[in-house]
C-alpha cells in the first residue's frame, strides 16, 4: 500500500454566481435575522446602506431583496404601522396599569403622537426585513430572486 494515495483531480468546475437555498429555515430565526438588520435568508449583513435604504441584493447569497417585484415592500407598510401600533397599545397599557387609579392623561397623549410619529421611522428597516422573513416563509426563494453576482 503506497504512503501516499494519488491525487484525483476531476475537471474544473463552472463558478458558482448564487447561494441557492430553499426555505428551510426556521421561522424564529429568519426574524431574528431581520431583527439584526441582516439577510433573512443566510444571515450576511447588515443589510442597511442607510436607515431609509436597503442594499438591493443580499452581499452574501444574492437574494434581492425586493424579489424582483417594485410593489413588493407594501406588505412592511403593513408590518411598520402594526408594530407601531402595538408598540403604542403596550406602552399605553402598562403605563395605565402602572400608573393606575389616576393615570396621566395629558403624558399619554402627547406621548402617544409623539411615539406614533417616531415609531415607524425607527421600526423602517426592522419593518422592511422582517416583511421580506415573513414571505420566505410562505414563498421560498427562487432561483430568479437571486441576483447574478460578477464573476471574477
Ligand atoms: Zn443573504
Amino acid at each position: 500500500m503506497p504512503d501516499r494515495m494519488p491525487l484525483i483531480v476531476g475537471p474544473p468546475r463552472p463558478a458558482r454566481t448564487t447561494v441557492y437555498t430553499r426555505g428551510m429555515l426556521s421561522t424564529p430565526l429568519r426574524f431574528l435575522r431581520a431583527c439584526r438588520r441582516r439577510c433573512p435568508n443566510c444571515g450576511a449583513g447588515p443589510m442597511t446602506v442607510r436607515w431609509f435604504r436597503l442594499m438591493p441584493a443580499c452581499p452574501g447569497c444574492g437574494l434581492r431583496l425586493d424579489r424582483g417585484e417594485s410593489d413588493y415592500f407594501l406588505g412592511a407598510i403593513v408590518f411598520n404601522m402594526a408594530f407601531a401600533e402595538g408598540l403604542f397599545a403596550l406602552g399605553v397599557f402598562g403605563l395605565l396599569l402602572w400608573t393606575y387609579p389616576s393615570p396621566p392623561w395629558d403624558a399619554l397623549y402627547y406621548g402617544g403622537i409623539a411615539g406614533m410619529i417616531v415609531a415607524p421611522i425607527v421600526l423602517y428597516p426592522y419593518s422592511k426585513l422582517c416583511w421580506l422573513a415573513f414571505d420566505l416563509g410562505f414563498r421560498p426563494p427562487r432561483p430568479e430572486d437571486f441576483a447574478a453576482r460578477p464573476t471574477g
